[in-house]
């Protein structure tokens, strides 16, 4: 059957940044499609409670306490999942965000005073912490031949959005790193190690709010009411959005794809304002 090809049973998924906005739908997708789900991120209790939701829906779920920056806690967890699993097939490196004090803001921060350490925090997160990622469940999919890597990047890859400099830069670099450990995969490891990417538009998160929604009143800021008119679909994107493309690309319906970015913005990039 054609839809066999979406089915993840067997599969075990590990998940950084699980317990975010977008992430914990993708683990919703994932457990539905029957795949075990390894939900990591740093708060146990959010933790415990997504795989809690997992469970009650029928999913096989567990959860680990790691940091994406810390390659010692990252290998305990992969230690951990041989030991419970016996293998890693996918890695979707989730862990990401912007931080208000590495964010240019008319009258409040400009360019020349943001401090040097909110931008290297933003681009460790967004960029090094993927890396890192990649290397520890990587070097684990190397050793079986097989697995897929699915990295987040963002409509600021392509062209830097205004404010936004580490986040920019390091979504840009993430972008590049999606070719490289595809190419790298591919050509030193295996051929069914494939690395990609979703590039999300606009879904309102924790770490978009404070831009695109005044705390104040509620409505939009200039800037979420310019990404609306700038989104041809006319609205931001919600977690489900991304689901469909995810597991496109994290099952064998994607088998000769890799070290594509794959843009889910219902529309943004497509449209120039006129
Ligand atoms: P979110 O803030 O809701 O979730 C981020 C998750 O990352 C949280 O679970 C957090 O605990 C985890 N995390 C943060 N730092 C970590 C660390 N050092 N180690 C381990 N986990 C860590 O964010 P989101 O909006 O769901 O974004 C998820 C991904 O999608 C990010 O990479 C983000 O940059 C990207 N993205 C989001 C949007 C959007 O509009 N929300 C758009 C494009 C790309």
């Amino acid at each position: 059957m054609t839809l066999d090809l979406f089915d993840l049973t067997g599969k075990v998924a590990v998940v950084t940044g699980a317990t975010g906005v977008l992430c914990s739908e993708m683990c919703r997708g994932l457990a539905q499609a029957g795949a075990t789900v390894v939900a990591i991120a740093r708060n146990l209790d959010n933790i415990n409670t997504l795989v809690t939701q997992l469970q009650d829906s029928n999913g096989t779920a567990s959860g680990l306490s790691a940091d994406v920056l810390d390659k010692t806690a990252l290998h305990q967890a992969a230690e951990q999942i041989i030991a419970q699993y016996g293998r890693i097939d996918i890695l979707i490196n989730g862990a990401g965000g912007n931080r208000a004090d590495a964010s240019s803001m008319p009258g409040q921060r400009s360019f020349f005073d943001l401090p040097e350490e909110a931008m290297q925090w933003v681009f460790n997160l967004n960029f090094t912490g993927a890396v890192i990622a990649s290397q520890v469940f990587g070097k684990v999919m190397t050793e079986q031949q097989s697995g897929v890597i699915l990295n987040i990047s963002s409509m600021a890859s392509y062209q830097p959005m205004t404010r936004v400099i580490a986040y920019s830069a390091a979504k840009a670099a993430i972008n590049n790193f999606t070719h490289w450990l595809a190419v790298y995969m591919a050509k030193e490891h295996s051929t069914s190690i494939r690395v990609n990417a979703i590039a999300p538009g606009f879904f309102l998160g924790n770490q978009n709010r404070y831009l695109l929604i005044d705390k104040d009143s509620g409505n939009l800021t200039e800037r979420g009411r310019l990404i609306i008119e700038h989104t041809p679909m006319n609205r931001f994107g919600e977690p489900q959005d991304l689901v469909g493309t995810m597991l496109w690309l994290v099952s064998d319906a994607s088998r000769f794809v890799t070290g594509i970015v794959v843009p889910v913005d219902g529309g943004f990039m497509a449209y120039k304002g006129v």
